[in-house]
């Protein structure tokens, strides 16, 4: 049994199972393949269950690499500079996402905006531009987008550049 780690999994952790996954879907599929030109009919049989094996490899294959993607934009949105808000935006238009399944897309008439992941549901990740404080004081650095959405929403907060702050030291 291996020793259980409490070190968060790295994406790239991920990707090497999704690569060993890959690997044994390739040598899954060759078996398969063999089987079914085989001259024994009762061996050509046996092929129908080795090419599921083959398919549900390349679903787990997909599962990990979409998820070690999705680890990979959870880990960057940590970044210091950038925008604090779990939850993603149009960078142009504001909060106009919508999403399906591994995709999301802006609703804005004419925006090219359409990402092929949930980015509505995904840490924001833009550069951070302003610091947002709500009436309680709690305050949060956020997008151009995010502030802007922040203003217009929440009574009584205050945006204040993180240009602005820098240049006062
Ligand atoms: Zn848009
Ligand atoms: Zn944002």
């Amino acid at each position: 049994m291996p020793e259980p780690t409490t070190s968060e999994p790295l994406p790239a952790e991920l990707r090497a199972l999704a690569a060993d996954a890959e690997a044994l879907a390739n040598r899954t599929a060759e078996v398969a393949a063999r089987l079914k030109t085989a001259p024994d009919g009762n061996l050509q049989r046996l092929a129908r269950p080795i090419a599921k094996a083959t398919h549900d490899l390349s679903e787990y294959t997909e599962e990990v690499s979409r998820t070690a993607e999705n680890l990979a934009r959870v880990r960057v949105a940590r970044d210091p500079g950038l925008c604090d808000v779990p939850w993603g935006i149009c960078p142009a238009h504001g909060v106009t996402l919508r999403a399906g399944e591994d995709r999301a897309w802006c609703s804005v008439p004419g925006c090219a905006g359409e990402w092929d992941y949930d980015r509505l549901h995904t840490p924001c990740g833009e550069r951070a531009v302003a610091v947002v404080t709500d009436e309680d004081g709690a305050a949060g650095k956020m997008c151009a987008a995010h502030a802007r959405d922040a203003g217009d929403r929440l009574a009584g907060c205050t945006v204040s550049s993180l240009d602005h702050r820098a240049a006062n030291g």
